[in-house]
């Protein structure tokens, strides 16, 4: 199968790619689109052929379910039943966060093929706020399955020439709109009654919604990885994922890295600072900064998954990993980091 770039850059390049992204959704095709997170690989929810068909391209395991893309409160309807004890906190966080990147995990309706949700009584609904992603779920008017457009297990794409190494071959089509301003996959949160006004929100994924904007709506209590080989309650939280081929290691501090003679290591650094003490341990073979501009970490969360996969390609035996802070979406870098070091 030959894979089509369709760019969505111009007014008219969006209005024709979204046309033909949403008839070739609605026949029943795959298609990659845009998000503010990651490119997704998008199919009708309803189409449980269709859906087979992302398991398919991505070689996803059937117990790995897909996220469900809908356009607002309405369509959310269709595909789950909000529990009334737990409605008022639902609709304070879409109000406070929609659209946007943020993910629940709440029951299925009828509407959702098992297919989806892989055999669980739950479905993960989230709202983009991508104009692409928007328009073209306006067009389609339902909703869309759309997990992270890569191979299973592998770095999500961050843009379209990555979803291109990822899937090329495999898809019909992909819409190219430029990089994503996230750059980091959605939150995903479970909301729980706690019998007090604030709620209690599972993190069942860090993400670009962080636990500092979440405190101010519940009480947030953090999950833990399961051991390799463990069947997870969320997939999310599968100690080893967003792995390059490359091996890598995620230091702790400076003196924990013991360089073997004759390997190449490549650098991941934060900042690129002299003084925090990673960027001149070691004649790197390549050095990707996260933040060189900002030195913040929204700029480290957007340029992730491309600093990751560049390395991944420089022909470097390790990569080495330089921490970032764990507070904002510091978390889910570091979350990503250390499932990526435990794949090898
Ligand atoms: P991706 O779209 O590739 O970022 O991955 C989707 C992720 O959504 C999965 O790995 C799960 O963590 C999560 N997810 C989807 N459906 C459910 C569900 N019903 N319950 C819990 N987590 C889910
Ligand atoms: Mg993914």
């Amino acid at each position: 199968m030959e894979t089509v770039i369709l760019e969505a850059g111009s007014p008219e390049q969006i209005r024709s790619a979204v046309t033909q992204a949403a008839s070739s959704l609605r026949r029943g095709e795959l298609v990659a689109l845009p998000t503010e997170t990651v490119y997704g690989l998008a199919a009708c929810a309803s189409n449980p052929e269709a859906c087979a068909a992302v398991f398919e391209a991505k070689e996803r395991p059937g117990f790995d379910p897909l996220i469900v893309h809908v356009s607002g409160k309405e369509m959310l309807e269709t595909v789950a039943d909000i529990p009334a004890e737990t409605a008022e906190a639902v609709h304070r966080l879409i109000s406070e966060f929609w659209p946007g990147p943020l993910t629940f995990v709440l029951p299925k309706t009828s509407a959702v093929p098992d297919i989806v949700t892989a055999g669980l009584d739950t479905v993960a609904v989230r709202c983009s706020n991508h104009p692409v992603f928007k328009a073209v779920i306006k067009e389609v008017g339902a909703p869309l399955a759309a997990p992270s457009a890569n191979r299973f297990g592998s770095i999500s794409p961050t843009s379209s020439s990555a979803v291109m190494t990822e899937l090329s071959g495999r898809i019909p089509l992909i819409i190219d709109s430029g990089a994503c301003s996230d750059g980091m996959e959605s939150t995903i949160v479970r909301v729980e009654a706690s019998g007090k006004p604030k709620p209690f929100i599972h993190l069942l994924r860090p993400g670009p919604v962080t636990v500092e904007m979440l405190k101010k709506i519940g009480k947030v209590i953090t999950g833990k990885l399961l051991p390799p080989g463990e069947k997870p309650e969320a997939p999310g939280q599968l100690s080893t994922h967003y792995a390059p081929q490359t091996s890598l290691q995620l230091l702790t501090k400076p003196a924990d890295f013991k360089p073997v003679a004759g390997r190449r290591y490549a650098m991941l650094s934060y900042r690129g600072q002299p003084k925090d003490g990673y960027i001149d341990l070691h004649p790197w073979h390549k050095v990707e900064i996260l933040s060189p501009g900002s030195g913040k970490l929204p700029e480290a969360a957007v340029r992730f998954f491309f600093a990751l996969r560049k390395l991944d390609e420089c022909g470097a035996d390790t990569i080495i990993a330089e921490p970032v802070p764990e507070r904002g979406v510091g978390l889910a870098i570091q979350d990503r980091l250390r499932r990526a070091a435990a794949s090898h």
